[in-house]
């Protein structure tokens, strides 16, 4: 899975923590007046990334 990334979609744009299958996320907020910059997070040795602008909460999952 070369490449493989988890956007934010605008429907967990109000969740504040999202289960991912890959260990690279991307977060804009979920875009529109609530969104941020594109930026980018991997996921650390915790099984958890938290986005520095919006505080979401990345969660790798347990089968991933
Ligand atoms: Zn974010």
């Amino acid at each position: 899975m070369a490449g493989a990334l988890t956007k934010t979609t605008t429907e967990q744009r109000d969740l504040a923590v999202i289960e991912v299958q890959t260990r690279m996320v991307a977060c804009d907020g979920g875009g529109g007046p609530l969104g941020h910059p594109l930026t980018y997070y991997e996921i650390g040795s915790d099984g958890t990334a938290v986005c520095g602008y919006c505080s979401k909460k990345f969660i790798l999952a347990q089968n991933a």
